[in-house]
Order: structure tokens, then sequence, then C-alpha cells
């Protein structure tokens, strides 16, 4: 049987595990938490990170510090995972959705101008598969319209996006905050996890103490002030030292973990070519300006008949893959709260999008033999 996704572990996840716990200190902040985020802030230069329990939490924490409320409204790609939305409506905000490229999930920044509005406050860009949303012009209309960008780096780690500047930039790295997923199902895992990222400074006290249930208790653990209490809203979105232990073990292997899943990439891409071709679907397009992190192998069919068929024909050769994201546009509890436009790219991927089995220790191989069978 070849699953969908299968979680790798690097061999020293219960060692720095036990490490932890016989160390005595197993609630959140301790040693093991400052090397995951100094590895995040030293490799890839985002000014400020703390971990979350999961890129939901992180998302939730973006929604507080950039103030959203009541009546607010955030743009963001209606094809994407719940969170994306639900941290914004938990505040208050009223969600535009935004529809996908033709030729990619990732939103369609062309048409997000005529999307804003004087209630406008935050676009949420995702970076669907591992690949870049066209930055410049998101940050530009940011600019021109005095909004905030939180990117959903979900499925990001390790991604870069090369804009007129010519500069390489990590995803995570350019909008004013940015939330990462170490959920099982991601390249770089800790069962359930995720991390914010801070990269305007004006958020960093603040993310703190929201992250430490709006106390200010990690300025008192740096002697900064002699007593901590109560100074904001907040909650508890710090993982536990366990947690943090298990991430470090992936973090430490994290480029041989990439090396393996490009390498599973490049063989769909390149053995599937003719394949697809022929049967006139769509292997994946990766812009100029972005990387690809090896995240996820899609390919987008004719139609959801044929999706339908070629999910039951591996199915019957014990291999797993699966669709998903139905719009969020059109979802039982969003429909009556949207605006009634039509998001035909959007829609048209819910009908044929289809993700192949991508980890570590698959037998790509395999699959795509039984594919051209
Ligand atoms: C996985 C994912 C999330 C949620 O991550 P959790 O860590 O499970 O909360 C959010 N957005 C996108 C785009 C994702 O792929």
């Amino acid at each position: 049987m070849i699953p969908f996704n299968k979680p790798y572990l690097t061999g020293k996840e219960t060692e720095y595990i036990t490490d932890a716990v016989i160390s005595g200190k197993i609630s959140g902040n301790g040693k093991y938490t400052q090397k995951c985020q100094q590895f995040f802030e030293t490799k890839f230069g985002f000014k400020k990170t703390l971990l979350t329990t999961s890129c939901t939490d992180a998302l939730e924490m973006a929604a507080i510090l950039i103030g959203i409320k009541e009546g607010d409204e955030v743009i963001i790609p209606s094809y994407t995972f719940v969170s994306t939305a639900n941290a914004f409506v938990l505040r208050g905000a009223k969600i535009i959705f935004a529809d996908s490229l033709p030729n990619h999930p990732n939103m369609d920044c062309s048409t997000l101008e005529a999307l804003i509005t004087s209630k406008t406050k935050a676009i949420v860009p995702v970076h669907y598969a591992g690949v870049a949303c066209d930055m410049d012009t998101i940050m530009e209309l940011a600019k021109k319209y005095n909004l905030f960008v939180v990117e959903d780096a979900a499925q990001a780690i390790d991604s870069y996006y090369t804009g007129k500047d010519g500069i390489k930039k990590p995803l995570g790295s350019i909008g004013h905050l940015a939330a990462f997923s170490f959920h099982e199902t991601k390249n770089i895992i800790a069962g359930e996890g995720g991390m914010l990222v801070v990269n305007d400074e004006q958020f960093i006290n603040r993310a703190e103490i929201i992250w430490e249930k709006g106390t200010n208790r990690s300025s008192f653990f740096r002697g900064e002030v002699d007593k901590y209490g109560w100074v904001d809203i907040g909650s508890s979105f710090l993982p536990s030292e366990i947690i943090a232990a298990f991430l470090w073990a992936q973090l430490e292997n994290l480029e041989n973990i990439q090396k393996i899943r490009k390498q599973h990439w490049d063989a769909y891409q390149s053995q599937l070519l003719s394949w697809a071709k022929v049967n006139e679907i769509e292997l994946p397009f990766i812009p100029e300006y972005s990387t690809n992190n090896g995240h996820m192998f899609f390919i987008k069919c004719k139609n959801i008949t044929q999706r339908t068929q070629i999910i039951n024909k591996l199915k019957a050769k014990n291999t797993h893959s699966v669709f998903h994201y139905i719009s969020l546009h059109s979802s039982p509890y969003y429909i009556e709260k949207h605006d009634g436009r039509i998001l035909h790219n959007t829609d048209n991927f819910t009908d044929t999008l289809l993700r192949l089995p991508l980890f570590y220790e698959l037998d790509v191989q395999t699959v795509i033999n039984q594919i051209l069978e």
C-alpha cells in the first residue's frame, strides 16, 4: 500500500524529547524552542519568530496583532485551508475572496485592487504548494492602500521569491507577518506545530505578550521588568518543549529532507510529461519568480470525471491520491456571507486538482509506473 503521506522521522526525535523531559523543563520557551527560533532567524533572516502550537494559532495571533475588528475586510484566496479565513473571522472580519490564477491555485493578483475598499485591512496571500504569490504586486497594493500583509506560508518552508529588485527572498520574510505549519503533512513536522514570523518590528513586543497569555512574562525572564502580570489580551499559543525538541530533530535535517522531496517531485514532473499531454492534464506550473520546495505534486485534470477515474485506478493498485479545498466562498459556513461573485478558476481547481503521494520514503517510481500503466 502506498499512502498519500507518511511522516518522516530523522531518528533523533525521541533522543531530543528524552533530553527535554529529563532536563525538567517541558513547558514552552525553553532550550529547544530557542534553538528552533534561532535557526529560522539565522537561516532565513526572519526578524523575530515565535513557535506556536499550529499555523492556525499563528494566523490567529496575526489577526490580533494587526488589530482586526468587527466589520474590517480581509482579502484571501478562496482556494485554501479553512484556517486562513477562520483566524480573521474569529475577530469579526468579513472575508473578501479572491479568485485563483487560471494556471495555479495562488490568488490572481491582477484582480486584487478591484476588491479593496475603505474597510480593507489586510491581504493574506497563501503560497500554495510552496509556490510564491506575486509579492511585488501585493506589497505595492499594501503600500498604496495602507494595508497589512500576512503571508500564509504553511506550505512554504525553504521556498523563495525573486521580485523586480532581483533579490531572492525567503517566503515568510516579505509580509508584515507570516505563519508556517509543522503539521505532519508538511515538509518539516512536529505532529502539530507552527510558527509566527514578525518582520515588522512594531509588532515584536506585543507578539510575545499575546503568545504568553497576555502577560509580559518574556520580558520578566529577560530581566527587563521586575514583575510580570496581565498587560493585554492573549492566549496560550506556545508549544511545549517536547514539541520543540521533535521539531529540532527535523530542522537539523532540513537540507536532506528538501533534497529528497525535490528529487521525487522532479521525477514526477519529467516522467509524466508526455502522459499528461496525451491526456490533456496540466502539470504544476512554477512562475519564474518562485522556487519549488517539493512540498506537493499536484496535477490538474481535464475534468472531474477524469480525476475520479485516476483516483479509482490508483486505489485499485493500492495507491492513495487525494483532492482538497472545496472553495471557501461556496462552503456551508460562508456561502450566505459571500458577495456572490463567481470565482471560476477557484471552482475549477476544486473539481480538477489531484495530489499525488509525496513524502520522504516514497517509492516514486512505482507510483509513476502505475500512472503510466
Ligand atoms: C496546513 C495549512 C494550514 C494549517 O496549519 P496547521 O498547522 O494545521 O494549523 C493553514 N493554511 C494552509 C495553506 C495550510 O496548508
